[in-house]
Formats: structure tokens, sequence, C-alpha cells
């Protein structure tokens, strides 16, 4: 070797070093993260949201060697659901899990190098498990929301908190649940709490002091804000026009929370957050659209301001929270986004001007409209299969029940879809069930339940309720499809390496064939999976990792589908895989 070539890879190696050490996780290598094929430094595996990786070294004739690498349990005596995509970064693995804690775990060997347990208070209210979705990763911060909604952000290396910002009044049911995003160097956070007549929002921060920016109410009627340095507050503009779309007082109390946080394509400057249900669930209490619930809202991050929002399901009253992830994915040339919404329907839509472009069901049986008018935008409402007005009812205390579907647990829920640039398919985790659903009569009571309905989820067929559907965003067909006996509640991953990852509820991490569905792999965790997997590449060593433990909403509102799932059991890990030599 001669004397030039040495000092070069000495530069290298001390180029190399120094980036493991420091490693500030900036912009530019957000911007990049989803083409980072050695970190996994935001969720959604990049904020697009795609949770597609290049790599390939794990693929469809190599996956049948998969084996654990190692381990880790979350420990302690309450469990339940375990909804965490681990984020990578630095040599460490971030990992969120039930009841507001977070973990860094050494990436080699598993080993717990922190953790942080949040203290939560008596009488915090999250309507569905006491579980978080992920952190964010900025600077040489973790940052994450709690179920008593506040924002902690920790040093990534010692675990200290660095800042920590009340978000919302949980004794009003305000609470977090989702990853934080960071878009154009801003902390992008939403609520969760629509059960409870909160009021849904934006929020944007400085990362590194938690300092507010702006915020943005997703529902009609309500002012903006924007700060200044001192965090002295401006108006910045009305959402909407009061009492367009909302009836008297009840913008007030009226739902659309952010509960899943959102999505950030660079190429727009756009976020793109989905809005739950209308408060209360008695949709006769609010003729109107409800702007802006059960809808994608896009906003501009440089301003705060909405620069559109689509409505999947105007005057919602079946509980279509459209909190979903708005996946952005090129097509023909042009910048779309894909939703796969609570209401059964599939929507693409231009991420620049939110036109809707096509909309067609992923499940099979929808009772509620009979299809979306691509010319209009709005859903064809089927208005027999509207729980009926309890005002018109014998004895004004029931409206009539209904049989409806979806249920309102969704055709999909907080499980994140997967879209993979290769073949071009959404790999979508939907389920196929239904409900009675009634209404009552209701009023809003700080910290009570505001639904105004009752309900029981039922299966509609015998053999399956989940099933992993592949997509194509062009056609609107399900290209195949594969059954799963309980509800689907994890997310989905795709890899260059033609493979789609997903869990279930049974306790599988499975590897299907991305072009057929055939399935390749799969391993048994313990205990239920309703989380996203991940994947990067440590050396020349390609990793897999999901969480396992069963919980999230389904057991909670179980009804007849209880019957399915009552031999699953709790749990709190995460699990490491890479190919056996
Ligand atoms: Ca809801």
């Amino acid at each position: 070797m001669n004397k030039k070539m040495m000092t070069m890879m000495v530069a290298l190696a001390t180029a190399s070093l120094a980036y493991a050490a420091e490693a500030p996780v900036t912009d530019a290598m957000l911007a990049g993260a989803a083409g980072n094929t050695h970190e996994v430094l935001s969720f959604g595996m990049g904020s697009e949201g795609q949770r597609f990786s290049p790599l390939t070294q794990i693929n469809t004739k190599t996956v049948a060697k998969l084996v654990p690498a190692w381990s880790m349990s979350f420990g302690g005596e309450k469990q339940r659901g375990q909804e965490s995509q681990p984020l990578i970064h630095n040599g460490k693995m971030f990992i969120t899990a039930s009841y507001s804690r977070i973990y860094a775990v050494d990436l080699k060997t598993g080993t717990k190098l922190w953790k942080y347990e949040h203290r939560l208070p008596e009488g915090i209210m999250p309507c569905c498990d006491v579980v978080n979705r992920g952190a964010a990763l900025y600077g040489n911060l973790v940052i994450f929301g709690t179920l008593d909604a506040q924002l902690v952000a920790l040093d990534q290396n010692t675990g200290e908190v660095v800042w920590k910002e009340k978000v919302g009044d949980y004794a009003a049911g305000y609470s977090m649940t989702a990853a934080p995003l960071i878009a154009k160097g801003l902390l992008l956070t939403g609520v969760s709490g629509g059960e409870f007549g909160i009021v849904g929002r934006v929020d944007a921060r400085d990362p590194m002091t938690g300092q507010l920016v702006w915020s943005r109410p997703t529902v009609e009627g309500h002012m903006g804000t924007r700060y200044d340095k001192d965090g002295k507050a401006s108006d910045n503009g009305i959402s909407g026009t009061v009492n367009k779309t909302w009836p008297g007082e009840l913008w007030k109390t009226g739902g659309a929370s952010t509960w899943m946080g959102g999505t950030y394509d660079a190429s727009t400057g756009l976020a793109y957050f989905g809005t739950g249900n209308p408060a209360p669930w008695n949709s006769h209490l609010r003729p109107g659209d409800n702007l802006f619930s059960s809808s994608t809202v896009a906003i501009d991050v440089s301003t705060g301001t909405i620069k559109w929002a689509y409505q999947n399901t105007p005057n919602d009253a079946w509980d279509f929270d459209g909190a979903n992830e708005f996946v952005t994915f090129d097509m023909d040339g042009k910048r779309y986004g894909g939703k796969a919404d609570r209401n059964g329907f599939f929507y693409v839509i231009d991420a620049k001007s939110g036109k809707l472009h096509n909309a067609f069901p992923f499940v099979r049986k929808i009772t509620w409209a009979s299809g979306i008018d691509l010319k209009t935008g709005r859903p064809n409402f089927i208005a027999a299969n509207r729980p009926g007005d309890p005002t018109k009812g014998a004895d004004n205390t029931k409206g009539s029940t209904v049989f409806s579907a979806p249920a309102f647990l969704g055709a999909k829920n907080q499980m994140p879809m997967a879209y993979n640039p290769g073949t071009k398919l959404f790999y979508v985790p939907a389920n196929e069930w239904g409900m009675d659903i009634w209404n009552e009569p209701i009023s809003y009571k700080k910290g009570g339940a505001y639904l105004g309905a009752g309900f029981t989820i039922r299966p509609i067929f015998d053999d399956y309720i989940g099933a992993l559907r592949a997509i194509d965003p062009k056609t609107g067909k399900i290209v195949w499809e594969v059954k799963n006996n309980a509800p689907l509640w994890g997310g989905v991953m795709s890899t260059a390496g033609g493979l789609v990852f997903y869990g279930t509820p049974e306790g599988y991490l499975k590897a299907l064939d991305a072009k057929s569905g055939k399935e390749l792999w799969k391993f048994q965790t313990g205990s239920g999976v309703v989380a996203p997997p991940v994947t990067w590449q440590d050396g020349d060593t390609q990793y897999v990792a999901v969480v396992s433990g069963w919980g999230g909403a389904v057991p909670l509102w179980g009804g007849e589908v209880a019957k399915k799932i009552n031999l699953l059991e709790q749990g709190g890990s995460v699990w490491v895989f890479k190919l056996t030599k």
C-alpha cells in the first residue's frame, strides 16, 4: 500500500469515528432519512412515511435464515399495548413503551443504557390504551409525548431531561400517543382526546428548547397563533369561518384530534395531519360538514396556515377518524399522497393542491356510502345507514340502531401501511368488521366521555378479520391479500429485498414476498405484535427489529371480536433479527 492511500484510509477512519462520537441529528440528515440505510432517524422511516428500505441483504432468497440477534424486555408490572417504532442512531436504539416510558439500548448487544419512566398523574384519560408510538430525534435530543399531554426531551447519551412542556390539560381529556414529526427544523405534534371533546391542533416548536413557534387548531372557528422569540403570542388567522360548518357553540368542543401525528414532504413544504372524529359522535347534534374533522389537513410548515384540507367523512356519524397517515409517493411524474382511511376507502390525492385523484374501497363491506364522487370529492351517503336521531325515537332517549361497516375501529386504524417504489404497491393492514351503533342524547362535560352513542363490534366473516392487502394506487385493485384470524393492529415495512414485514396479534413477525404475498418466514415473539418493524445495516449486517406486546384499542372495545383474541397474552419487549451464517 502506498503512503498516499494509507493517509487517505486513516482520514476516512477518523471521519467515521468522529461521526459516530458526536452525531447530532441535523435537518440535512432528517431530509435524507428515507434513503439512510444505516440509521432509522424518524417515525415512518423518513418523514414521508413510506416505510421502505433500499436494503437487500435480507431478501426473498435469504429471509428463511433470519434468526434473533437479541431481545430486551421493557420490564415492569404494567405491560399493555406496545405500538412503538424503534429509532436507530449513533449506535443506539431508542424505544418508547406503554405508560410513557422510553429506553436507550446498545445496538450491538441489546444492553440497556438508560431508561426514563414518566411520572403519570391519577386521572389521565387515554381512550384506547396506554400506548406510545415512538419518538423523534433532533440535535442531541430524543423527544416524545406522554399520556398526560406533555412533551419530554432527553439527552440521547445520558437520558437526562433537557426540557419538558405541557401541551394540554389531561383533566380535560388531552393526551399524546403519536411520535413527533420534525420538518424544516420544527417539532410538529398533535393531540389525542377526540372522545372527550378536546380541540384538535398542530403545534410547531423549536425542538432544542420546546418553545412554541405556531399553533394551528383543526376545528373550524378557532384562532391560530404565532409566537415571537420571546414567546409573545399574536393572531395567526382563524381556521376557516366561525359557524360555517358547525351549529351554535359545538365547535368549541369539536374534537378533530390530530392523534396520529403527521407526515412531511419536502417537495411540497407541507405537513399532512389526519384529524379524528367530530365530537360528539351523535351527528344529529351538529348538522353541517364539521370541518376540519375526519380530514387530511395540509399545513404550510413555514407559516402554520392550512394550505388545503380534504374531508374524508363530512358530518361523520361512525367515529371514522381521518387520522390515518398520508403517505406521499410518485406516480406518473406527479407527487400524490395515499391514505387508507378508517371509513373503508383508499384515497389518492394531489399532494400539492389537495385535489382528489382517485378513491376506492379497500375492504369488502362498506355500508355508510356507496362510493366517493370523484368530481365533487364527496361521499355518496346511504342515508338509511346513518344511526337514527334520538329526538325522533319513541321516548327521546335512543335513536334507531343500524348495522355499520366498517366498525368504528376502522378498515384501518393506527397501524401504518408501507409503500414500495419498486413494486409501486401500498401494503395495507386492513380489518373487516362491523358494528351495531345507535345515538343517544349527550351534552359536554369537562373530562367526561362525549359520545352520545352506543355500539357493539361484530366480525363480518367467520374465518378472518385482518387482511394484509397489496393495493395498486393506480388501478385501485387489490393485487393480493393474506388473511388473519385476529384483527391486524401492527404496522408494515417493505424492502428492496422484495419483502413485506408485518406483525400479528397472534405474536408473529412475518415476511412475505412483496410481489405475490407468499409467506417466506415467521417468528413467534411471545406476545402480540401491534407495532411497525424497522430495518437498518450496521457494518456488513442488515438487521430487522420489532416491538412485541399485545394491547391497544381492540382488547378494550372487544365486543364479539373478543372471542377471537382471548388467548393472546400481554408483553413488552423488542426483538432484533439478522441472518444466520
Ligand atoms: Ca375517535
